[in-house]
């Protein structure tokens, strides 16, 4: 299961290699779970979103500050400022924001019974920024089997170039393809014979 914050939260669970992204292809919608606070509508249209409570937007809130107008930037400060120390309300936030997180993670876990979560965008930041909650959160949260032998969390390994490497190597795997070799090899017979 990747797992990804940057506004909101966004995933994917693969199976064998292979994203699933559900019937009509926008699958991986996990930031809009009812993990939130039902009292407030998501941007999306639906009530008590899971997103609402794991970005930048829950950090102003926590803060008691406006919405943020780049709620990514915002989150990173917040975290450096946690991670400085002695900014006791920025810490706090974070820790919310930790155990908001993880709780869904976990969630999640008992869900899909992964072999791994990894975490991207400012999932492993917020983490670490506040990693005692954070894990604590994902230990409560989770099943009371799984707890002796929780599935790990890692942290995504290819950083803020992961969708773009994603998506290449999607394009990749379409070329590549049985079917997308075929197709260049016509393509090449055709030109061949126009001469
Ligand atoms: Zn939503």
């Amino acid at each position: 299961l990747y797992l990804t914050v940057e506004v909101g939260l966004g995933g994917v669970l693969v199976i064998d290699g292979v994203p699933a992204v559900g019937g009509s292809g926008a699958g991986g919608e996990y930031g809009h779970m009812p993990f939130g606070d039902r009292s407030r509508r998501c941007p999306c249209g639906a009530r008590g979103c899971w997103d609402n409570e794991v970005d930048g937007r829950a950090l102003a809130r926590h803060l008691g500050v406006a919405p943020p107008d780049d709620p990514r930037a915002f989150a990173v400060e917040v975290l450096e400022r946690a991670e400085r120390g002695g900014e006791a309300d920025a810490a706090a936030a974070v820790r919310r924001v930790a155990e908001a997180l993880a709780s869904g993670v976990a969630g999640l876990v008992n869900a899909h019974d992964p072999d791994v979560v990894t975490l991207g965008g400012l999932a492993p930041l917020i983490r670490a920024a506040a990693q005692d909650d954070f894990d604590a959160a994902y230990l409560d949260g989770l099943m009371e089997f799984r707890r002796a032998d929780p599935i790990p969390l890692r942290a995504a390994s290819l950083g803020d170039d992961s969708a773009l490497i994603g998506a290449a190597a999607a394009g990749l795997d379409v070329v590549l393809s049985e079917a997308g070799l075929d197709e260049w090899a016509a393509d090449f017979e055709r030109a061949a014979v126009r001469g």
